[in-house]
């Protein structure tokens, strides 16, 4: 085992702070990696905060992030894919049972074993749980690891593997592309990299925001349209008219407003992860055949797809870099949605603790 640096946090309502962590040395299997940068997801600051409890209760001291990249410092003798020096990056799972049939589809975020980058039961033993990527090393299987393009800007890459992924993977799943009507609900992380999926997929892209300041860039990062969903009349001029919708909305909140969106056969399609049950209305779903669904990040074949169609398409998040020191101010604003669009932590400040 070694010592890392990191950040943690020691209880639901302490900041995080300075500390130091240990890895495990990396196996015949596993990628040692340099962490460069690490997005900050709005799952980081629910799981801080024990916002989750009754579904995954947090284990403390918990070192969050999973939107990973950096240079691999060392390969263990049976690793093939990757050599000091790669540009590689982890996201949100670092192991599974590769024996389960969502596995062997190549769905290991549907895998019933699956062990999440932080806070799950470490399967070495090297910590009783995952610690993630606000540190300056993981080691992981190569199985988990990642090529990030060489062209792409590496901290707007970072939050690919999260905010990224889980909005690429349903868009696909639902079959957006040209001539679709898609819909975004929630302009935050996820939100924004789902306009820029969607347009690119060629869909003319809808917009849903509670903020007028944020309409401008809607536009920008891909939107056809913006809709304030306070103004019921915007909301009406809409009405059934959607094939999908990809709601990111990290409260609850009225989901019946979004199945009143959806065209007959149309989907909504979930993926923020509210603490408390949502009521939905049957009849707006049988009227019109509408589906409600969920999504989880998506399985390591698709996030490299993902990445390589960035890298083709040159797409990368809208990051505000910050140093770790500011990642509890970061935290605060994230809680009120005021980020655009998403914190990405340049590790390189972690060298100075
Ligand atoms: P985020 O950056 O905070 O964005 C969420 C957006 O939702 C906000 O920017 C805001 O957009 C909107 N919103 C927030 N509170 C709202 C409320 N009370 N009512 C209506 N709209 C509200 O968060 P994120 O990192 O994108 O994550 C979004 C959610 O997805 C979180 O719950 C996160 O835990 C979850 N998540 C799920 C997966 C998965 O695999 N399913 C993966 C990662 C994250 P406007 O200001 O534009 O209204
Ligand atoms: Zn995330």
């Amino acid at each position: 085992m070694f010592k890392s640096k990191a950040y943690s946090a020691a209880s639901a309502t302490l900041p995080l702070a300075s500390t130091s962590i240990p890895r495990r040395n990396p196996t015949d299997r596993d990628v040692q990696i340099e962490i460069l940068f690490c997005g900050i997801c709005h799952s980081d600051l629910s799981q801080v905060r024990n916002e989750w409890k009754d579904i995954m209760p947090t284990i403390y001291p918990i070192v969050p992030g999973h939107e990973i990249v950096g240079r691999v410092a060392e390969v263990g003798r049976a690793v093939t894919k990757y050599q000091p020096g790669d540009l590689v990056a982890v996201g949100c799972l670092v192991d599974s049972d590769h024996t389960c049939p969502q596995c062997k589809a190549n769905l290991e975020n549907l895998c019933p074993n699956m062990t999440l980058t932080f806070n799950s039961p470490d399967k070495h033993g090297t910590a009783p749980v995952t610690y993630g990527g606000y540190s300056d090393s993981i080691v992981v299987d190569e199985h988990f690891v990642l090529r990030v393009p060489t062209n792409l800007d590496l901290a707007g890459a970072a939050p690919l593997l999260c905010a990224g992924i889980t909005s690429y993977s349903p868009l696909r799943r639902w079959g957006v592309d040209e001539g679709r009507k898609v819909g975004i609900v929630g302009l935050g992380g996820l939100g924004h990299m789902g306009v820029k999926f969607a347009h690119a997929f060629g869909a003319h892209t809808v917009v849903f925001t509670r903020s007028e300041r944020k309409m401008e860039d809607a536009l920008r990062l891909g939107a056809d349209e913006v809709v304030v969903s306070r103004n019921a009349d915007e909301m009406q001029k809409h009405a059934g008219t959607f094939d999908v919708i990809l709601d990111t909305v990290s409260a609850q909140h009225d989901l019946d407003a979004y199945v009143n969106q959806l065209a007959p056969d149309g989907t909504l399609t979930l993926v923020g992860a509210t603490e408390k049950p949502t009521p939905v209305s049957t009849f707006g779903l049988l009227m019109g055949r509408r589906n409600l669904a969920g999504s989880l990040i998506g399985g390591i074949a698709e996030t490299q797809e993902m990445l390589d169609f960035c890298g083709k398409h040159n797409i990368t998040a809208d990051v505000e870099v910050i140093p770790i020191q500011k990642v509890n101010e970061a935290y605060d604003r994230l809680a009120k949605s005021d980020v655009k669009y998403r914190f990405c932590i340049d590790m390189a400040s972690l060298e100075s603790e």
